[in-house]
């Protein structure tokens, strides 16, 4: 196995990621001490709400539970802030009452705002608020986050994603801040300390921070689960620089990936997971796996959790099998497959990381703070998000901005939809079934330009197949991409229309009639639209906006004196493909030859510019097929 250097702990150690004291690690030392084989297995184990009851917890001391996307408090996607602090509060007093006596943690994927819960601020997915741009926005969108998640009665989320993806094929794109690892390393540290504190010891309205995937997930050549071949010090210096700056930020948890280096998956790598990760870089947290994760390393369940565990695993995240995953590790340790020192350390790690969240204290728990979701300040900071993240691919004769006294036609399938907005991990895992009632805290970029447009005198008209007996001034056509999430979202390639052709047939009509167009796009990555870019005067790429659509309008209308309201401020993040097998072109490419270039984006102040007409020949014959989930990927 190579050797790579990798950055010393000392040079990682910030003011945030301080090492544990000595009085902590004695009082841990003295509750490990107490502590029977069942017991400390208990703590390694985290099941899902949805089958783990409170007298399980009590019965069994599981160290934490974990609501997994699309998973409520009595399955119900309406259930109040009061249901889930209600069950919080039930898991909790359950672990105390358990025979150690430790605290249950509770994690969720709080990817983009606290996403799984109904009435939560839902901000930009990643990738728009890597075109963003901006750290201290990061920081207070993370901030926010916690406070909502605190809110709620649960101590951690599965946050921030820091992988970088240089496919977008990928389903999982949208998590991405950016192809190029420096924004990602910079916003890394920004999200964990916006989610954690500075102190690295949550507070009130504070929650615990997870770096993931570990690592390499964005490598994977554009496939869920996939592989990630390249050499070590590609893998250090691409997909490395999030994960090294979140630790030196002081992050709590690391998730393994679900994908493999070179061909070993990272749930066995012990070499990454415990010299590389543990020892190298110092991590004194623990690591978790992803859902299921270890049980793809072998056959027999059994065989497969002493595997991860021995690689470096210490909380294993498992759906309904957590009884047997308890007695399966139970039985590793008698057996002498998982030497008991293994146990002792994941542990002491899992109690570490309790201690520092002030769980292991004497007296009463530090209470979670019972404040409102989505408050108006979230609301602003979300619409700012919004604002800023927007990229301007195309602004032919100075179409936009748009005075507000005109007659806007706004047609297309995203329009009036805050679901299809917010996309995958929001409400349910993969971001499907959901209307706008499910957001009543929410607002679509159809009622975001009704807004503006009322304000200025114009009139609006909402046709979602764009057809008008009166012509318009301008048309507004909202499109984009299904929701999607892990798996679902991958593609074959990125021809747009070759899956969604009637979005351009919308927009040839309405250039037909005369009528200018202004084309939105809301997609969880760069795609190839020639075509619509061609039919389209104007092109804004939203990315996957949230609940606060109104930010849309915000910079696509002037104010109403006439003047430039808000001017763009987002720039790529992620090149955009000149073709739709132009897959995987990254900024520092050589050639590199993308449509349009990383850190591309239009400003108004920028003055009228022509973008010509494009090719629309996909230079080889493009499918409508979906790639199936995991076509190439893991065994499972
Ligand atoms: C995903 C993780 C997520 C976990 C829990 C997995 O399938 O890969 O990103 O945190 O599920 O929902
Ligand atoms: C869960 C997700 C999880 C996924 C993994 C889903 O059923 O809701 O949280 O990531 O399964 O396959």
């Amino acid at each position: 196995m190579a050797q790579e250097t990798w950055p010393a702990p000392e040079a990682l150690r910030s003011a945030n990621g301080r090492p544990s004291t000595q009085d902590a690690e004695a009082l841990i030392s003295r509750r490990l001490a107490a502590m029977s084989l069942a017991a400390k297995i208990g703590q390694m184990v985290q099941g899902e709400i949805a089958n783990v009851r409170p007298e399980d917890v009590r019965e069994h001391g599981l160290g934490s539970v974990l609501n997994g996307g699309g998973s409520w408090p009595n399955g119900d996607k309406r259930a109040s802030v009061a249901d889930w602090r209600g069950l919080a509060n039930a898991y909790r007093a359950a672990s105390v009452a358990s025979e150690s006596g430790i605290p249950i943690l509770w994690g969720t994927d709080a990817v983009h705002g606290h996403n799984n819960v109904f009435g939560a601020t839902v901000f930009p997915h990643n990738i728009g608020l890597g075109a963003a741009g901006d750290a201290a926005l990061i920081e207070a969108i993370a901030a926010a986050t916690a406070t909502e998640v605190a809110a709620t009665g649960i101590d951690w989320t599965f946050a921030p994603t820091l992988a970088v993806v240089r496919d977008d094929r990928w389903g999982r794109t949208y998590e991405s801040y950016s192809e190029d690892p420096a924004i990602v390393r910079d916003f890394a540290t920004r999200m964990v300390r916006g989610l954690q504190g500075t102190d690295g010891e949550p507070g009130p309205n504070k929650v615990l921070a997870t770096a993931k995937h570990f690592i390499g997930d964005g490598g994977t050549s554009g496939v869920d689960q996939g592989d990630t071949a390249c050499s070590e010090t590609q893998l250090r210096d691409l997909h490395g620089p999030g994960h090294v700056a979140a630790l030196a930020a002081g992050v709590q948890v690391v998730m393994a990936s679900f994908s493999s280096w070179n061909g070993v998956k990272l749930h066995g790598h012990r070499y990454l997971l415990t010299d590389v990760l543990k020892g190298r870089l110092g991590f004194d947290g623990f690591v978790i796996s992803d859902w299921n994760g270890c049980q793809q390393l072998a056959e027999a369940p059994r065989e497969a959790c002493a595997l991860a565990v021995n690689a470096g695993v210490d909380m294993v995240m498992v759906d309904e099998r957590w009884r047997e995953t308890l007695a399966d590790l139970i039985a590793s340790v008698e057996a002498g497959e998982v030497p008991m020192a293994r146990v002792d350390d994941a542990v002491r790690r899992i109690l570490r990381v309790k201690a520092r969240a002030g769980l292991l204290t004497e007296g009463p728990l530090p209470a979670k703070a019972a404040s409102p979701l989505a408050p108006a300040a979230h609301r602003a900071l979300a619409r700012r998000a919004v604002r800023q993240s927007l990229v301007l691919l195309k602004n032919n004769a100075g179409l936009l901005p748009l005075r507000r006294n005109v007659n806007v036609l706004v047609a297309g399938s995203h329009a009036d939809d805050v679901g299809l907005q917010c996309g995958g991990w929001t409400l349910t895992w993969q971001g499907d079934g959901n209307a706008n009632e499910d957001f009543p805290q929410g607002e679509s970029i159809l009622a975001g330009i009704r807004e503006a447009v009322a304000a200025g005198g114009g009139s609006v008209t909402f046709r979602a197949d764009g057809a008008v007996d009166e012509t318009p001034d301008v048309a507004i056509v909202v499109f984009g991409e299904p929701p999607y999430a892990e798996g679902e979202g991958d593609r074959p390639h990125l021809a747009y229309s070759a899956f969604h052709p009637e979005p351009l047939a919308v927009m040839r009509s309405l250039k037909a009639k005369g009528v200018p167009v202004v084309a939105v796009f809301v997609a969880g990555r760069p795609m190839w639209t020639n075509p619509e870019l061609n039919a389209a005067d104007a092109f804004l790429v939203a990315w996957l906006p949230g609940t606060e659509g109104g930010g849309v309008a915000d910079v696509l209308f002037r104010a109403s004196d006439g003047t430039v309201n808000h001017d763009l401020a987002g720039k790529l993040s992620f090149s955009w493909p000149r073709d739709p097998w132009q897959t995987a072109v990254n900024v520092g490419d050589e050639p590199y030859e993308p449509l349009f270039p990383y850190g591309f984006g239009r400003r108004y102040a920028d003055g009228p510019t022509t973008l010509p007409q494009l090719p629309e020949d996909p230079s080889r014959p493009v499918t409508n097929e979906l790639r199936p989930p995991h076509s190439q990927g893991s065994g499972s």
